[in-house]
């Protein structure tokens, strides 16, 4: 075609993930062939390319086995299952064994996902894994067994209009008319009848914070992007799911897809934005099967395109797959990721609100933020924000892995303890330790269970409640084991642009490795050491990713007393 070439930057992911789906790995002359369609310098995409985990610039088998090693996984096995898979799967059984960050998969770990290029249906993924399930997988999909459908758990007894996993497991996640026969699209309506400063006013109202993390007030952050007086505004959902523990994401998507399609219209309506993005996982081959088809069915009826509802606003959704960062799901390394460069993060201000997607005004926000605005919306501010805490409103969804009889997805009300969660899940005698907020959270003991889970709370205990990770530990998980794999993963993920960040986080790995090696016994200074390298990790490091690094080793050594 004739448009120009920064008209086409932007396809450069999307162009190397059908490279890689067709023949399993980027070839050069299929990069050239990309770079001539979309006027890209090779060198330059060669750099995004070798950027992202899941593709290769070298020739591999056309199946790819990924063995999740992370946290939940490594405590259930995962080494074994690793070794067990790698001896099964040799050279020559045309399958790739690699060990893989945390796949979201922790309420069933251990976890495996194959990727098989060609193949229509290409990934399926095996949770909890055997050493056969994962090879049948890899080898012979169509005899492997099904992926069972995750726990769920909503204990609280209210309202259940204020329920975000009501529809979880409900409703057929394929089919619109379910989902209006269950509520769906009364909340846009409610949008229209209120205005785009209405909207915003009922969730300022409400008391909506970020559930992704970082808890920024959602109504602020929207009203900062309505008032912008540069156009485009744009959209952007962050599904880029990849805290190690948090697996919330995926199931909302994957249970509840056109609730997202609606709540994001909801927001590009009262953000002014016409374009929505929702950068998905690449890690979530059914999340993304399910909302692709949610959108294609929304479009098809009128919910999504030039007239939404027939009420003269233009919104549509495209959906971008990740492709193994864990550092892309800070936002502006997710619109960098985007437009077609390395995912790495731009140094603020200016802030995504004034500058952000192509340079233009952007509200980020996670899955579960976006599908709460519809129970603030159907319900009322008032009756949203009588649920919790003052400072923490509504229902929070939590990510419970690790030894628990009964690991999930848990709904509850902002201000239950730790304990009470903990005690829904079935935690198991002999608690050591639990990981709130994940790898970038903290850890706390197991005498601590009446810390209550609120933003507030989780802070005044010297903790963070995070994305809403809670990973329980017992006595039989070696500690320092587990701390080298958090360092491990920063260190893998680090995308190197800033100094105290890609030497820091292998300074900090080297520390944590001698101590593993002399089983768990730290030297003071190894200890010391790790403590310099930790503030200058949170002190000098550019994005998120740097500056937590250090949290969950940190609150190893002064909460869990970890090498003493
Ligand atoms: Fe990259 Fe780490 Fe710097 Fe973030 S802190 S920009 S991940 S090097």
């Amino acid at each position: 075609g004739g448009r120009a070439a920064r008209d086409r930057r932007d396809l450069l992911l999307p162009g190397l993930h059908a490279i890689n789906d067709r023949i399993g790995w980027i070839s050069e002359g299929a990069l050239d062939y990309l770079c001539r369609r979309l006027t890209v310098p090779p060198a330059e995409a060669y750099g995004v390319a070798t950027f992202y985990a899941m593709f290769s610039v070298r020739p591999r088998p056309a199946t790819v086995l990924q063995v999740c090693t992370d946290l939940a996984c490594a405590a259930a096995g995962a080494e074994e299952l690793c070794a067990g898979v790698t001896s099964r799967l040799g050279p020559g059984s045309g399958v790739h064994v690699e060990r893989a960050p945390c796949l979201g998969l922790c309420e069933r770990a251990p976890a495996t996902l194959a990727v098989r290029a060609g193949d229509p249906v290409r990934t399926a993924v095996t949770a909890p894994a055997t050493v056969e399930g994962a090879e049948l997988a890899a080898t012979a999909p169509d005899s492997a067994p099904p992926e069972p459908a995750a726990a769920l758990a909503v204990p609280q007894a209210g309202d259940p209009a204020l329920t975000l996993l009501a529809r979880v497991g409900a409703v057929d996640p394929a089919s619109l008319d379910d989902y209006r026969a269950h509520g769906g699209y009364a909340a846009l309506r409610r949008a229209f009848e209120l205005g785009p400063a209405g909207v915003i006013r009922e969730v300022s109202d409400a008391g909506l914070v970020g559930r992704g993390g970082a808890a920024f007030p959602t109504g602020r952050k929207w009203q900062a992007t309505a008032s912008q007086p540069d156009h485009p505004h744009y959209l952007v959902c962050n599904a880029d799911e990849s805290e190690p523990g948090t697996f919330k994401d995926r199931v909302l998507m994957e249970g509840d897809p056109y609730a997202l399609v609606e709540a994001m219209t909801i927001a590009g309506y009262a953000v002014g934005a016409h374009q929505g993005y929702l950068y998905l996982r690449g890690e979530y081959p059914r999340a993304v099967h399910r909302m692709r088809h949610a959108v294609d069915q929304a479009r098809a009826r009128g919910l999504l395109g030039a007239d939404v509802l027939g009420q003269g606003y233009a919104f549509d959704i495209e959906i971008r797959r990740g492709a193994g960062a864990y550092v892309c799901g800070e936002e502006t390394a997710l619109f960098n990721s985007i437009e077609g460069y390395r995912g790495e993060p731009r140094s603020k201000p200016p802030f995504p609100v004034e500058k952000g997607l192509f340079g233009k005004p952007t509200a980020a926000n996670n899955v579960e933020t976006l599908v709460n605005v519809l129970p603030v919306l159907t319900r009322g501010a008032a009756a949203y924000a009588a649920v919790g805490t003052s400072l923490s409103t509504g229902p929070k969804l939590f990510c419970v892995s690790g030894s628990v009889a009964r690991p999930g997805v848990y709904e509850l009300p902002f201000g239950a303890t730790l304990g009470e969660l903990l005690t829904l899940a079935g935690v198991r005698d002999g608690l050591r330790a639990v990981l709130l907020g994940g790898a970038a959270g903290g850890f706390v003991r197991a005498d601590e269970l009446d810390i209550p889970l609120t933003f507030e709370g989780t802070r005044d205990a010297g903790t963070t409640l995070g994305s809403g990770v809670v990973m329980a530990f017992d006595d039989t998980v070696p500690l320092p084991r587990l701390l080298l794999r958090v360092a491990e993963f920063f260190r893998d993920e680090s995308c190197g642009q800033c100094v105290p960040c890609r030497v820091g986080t292998v300074r900090q790995e080297e520390a944590l490795r001698r101590i593993a090696d002399r089983t768990g016994a730290a030297a003071s200074d190894d200890i010391a050491l790790l403590r310099e390298v930790g503030r200058a990790l949170r002190d000098a490091s550019i994005c998120g990713l740097g500056q937590t690094a250090w949290n969950a080793v940190e609150s190893a050594i002064d909460r869990l007393g970890a090498y003493e």
